[in-house]
């Protein structure tokens, strides 16, 4: 007879969560408030601003630079002021968070010094930045024990395994199962039901090198735990963060904007993708495969009904579209070779020449008259592009002509089903030519999630209102 499984909520805390006695205040009612109803488990970014700061006593102890001193000063200070503000001094909690900062600065201080003697070298760096995490869960952990409720630290390292990408490792899932279920599922399962406390952003090699998820990792963190406990518990994820949630357009370019309270995981992606970096992009995957529903909350109204939830299916609603997006700076290639060159072996070259030079392609479309190609490219990365092009010993020759377009912009519209629906690549272009805006070129990515349309830059910000209108805000 199957059992019916546990329900265990992963709780995300960035550092915007982790700045004042208030915001600690809200985790401890928002963990309490939850755990009536499912056992919690507490993934911890560092402080806010901490993680900058340790890159640059990195950096400044690389280059032996004097004031060093001011740097680890300012590190011990930042997290000593909390220490001061959440316990109580005569506590047991504020002499052991305050040995372990001690501790940890002091350990820093010789990292440092050790730094001017060997060679600076990634893996180095992320065990400099992992300090962070390491002092801000124990200082979370402190805070619920101090305030009566059991809770145990988990550092990363112990149960997650990545590859020796060091700065921007890799999970490697399978691996990383084993050592949770060794090592974390214990202290979940044991009967004093303990709130226990991860550190999020790093995890370790396989030679047990401390190594970093990418910035704003710790989202990954929590995927990569909810992974690895999904057979033994229904995993839920709650990111808490500064924003409600995803968003039908950018706020920033759209008049109108709206909340999607109801997204599917590709849907997130193509949305990060396009620039709404609302979750690390790879989190959204590794739930995706997990089969695991998250939600995005806004920190300061834990209550509020308006949230966003990630799952997979696709609900799709009255609308294919769920929102509109842009990438305002991009540049666009054209490349244009009139004689009988095969196209398949040129596009073939074309993009291994990017790739080999880490230009990131964002669209592509192709005229069928197959004597051009026409491609998108990050606007900083436009100079390169053409110095490689007009160097290349393939397309620097005459036959081809390169044109790059600098003051292009992308729109796009967003939704499961697009290819399925008829009369979306109609709507994108009588609304866009009503308004007089004229597409340069149309893309469709692979994943029938988005259509694109390419406009001229000065156009951008009045296409996505005008797409808002027409497909999201209808009257
Ligand atoms: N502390 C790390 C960063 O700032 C990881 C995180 O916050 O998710 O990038
Ligand atoms: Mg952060």
């Amino acid at each position: 007879m199957s059992e019916k499984k546990q329900s265990l909520t992963i709780m995300k805390f960035g550092g915007s969560c982790l700045q004042s006695m208030d915001s600690y205040r809200q985790i401890a009612s928002i963990v309490k408030h939850h755990m009536k109803f499912t056992k919690i488990l507490v993934v911890v970014s560092a402080i806010k601003g901490m993680t900058n700061k340790l890159i640059n006593f990195y950096e400044k102890s690389c280059n032996e630079e004097q004031d060093c001193a001011l740097t680890i000063e300012d590190i011990y200070n930042d997290h000593f002021q909390l220490i001061k503000k959440l316990f109580d001094e005569d506590s047991n909690e504020y002499r052991n968070t305050l040995e372990l900062l001690q501790k940890h600065i002091e350990d820093l201080k010789h990292l440092g010094s050790l730094i001017k003697l060997i060679r600076p070298s990634a893996d180095i760096y992320d065990l400099f930045v992992s300090y962070g995490e390491r002092l801000s869960t124990f200082i979370l952990s402190n805070y619920f024990s101090f305030h009566g409720s059991k809770s145990e630290v988990m550092l990363s390292d112990k149960i997650i395994r990545t590859d020796d990408n060091f700065g921007r490792a890799l999970p490697l899932l399978e691996e990383t199962e084993v050592l949770v279920k060794e090592k974390l599922l214990p202290i979940l399962m044991s009967d004093n039901n303990p709130i226990v406390c991860v550190s999020g952003y790093f995890g370790s090699t396989k030679d047990n090198k401390i190594s970093t998820l990418g910035r704003g990792g710790s989202d990954l963190s929590a995927a990569i735990i909810a992974y690895a406990l999904r057979n033994a518990y229904l995993c839920k994820i709650i990111y808490w963060k500064d924003v409600k949630g995803f968003l039908d357009a950018d706020p920033r370019v759209a008049e109108k904007t709206s909340l999607i309270k109801q997204i599917s995981y590709k849907e997130a992606k193509e949305l990060a993708f396009f620039g709404t970096k609302v979750l690390h992009p790879l989190c959204l995957d590794i739930n995706e495969k997990g089969n695991i529903s998250s939600e995005v909350r806004f920190f300061n109204e834990p209550e509020s009904e308006e949230f966003t939830t990630i799952s997979k299916e696709i609900i799709q609603g009255d609308s294919v579209i769920k929102a509109i997006t842009s990438i305002e700076k991009l540049s666009m290639v054209t490349i244009e070779g009139d004689t009988m060159i095969p196209l398949s072996g040129t596009a073939a070259k074309l993009f291994s020449l990017l790739g080999e030079n880490n230009i990131n392609v964002v669209f592509i479309s192709q005229s069928s008259s197959e004597n051009n190609i026409t491609f998108g490219i990050e606007y900083e990365d436009s100079m390169k592009v053409s110095f490689l092009l007009r160097n290349s010993d393939y397309f620097g020759e005459e036959w081809f002509k390169v044109k790059i377009d600098h003051e292009i912009s992308l729109v796009a519209v967003i939704g499961a089903g697009i290819l399925h629906t008829p009369g979306i690549a109609g709507k994108v272009f009588t609304s866009l030519g009503n308004n007089h805006i004229n597409i340069k070129a149309i893309a469709q990515g692979s994943s029938e999630l988005n259509f694109t349309a390419i406009i001229d830059r000065e156009n951008c910000k009045k296409a996505v209102n005008v797409l808002y209108d027409a497909f999201i805000n209808r009257k």
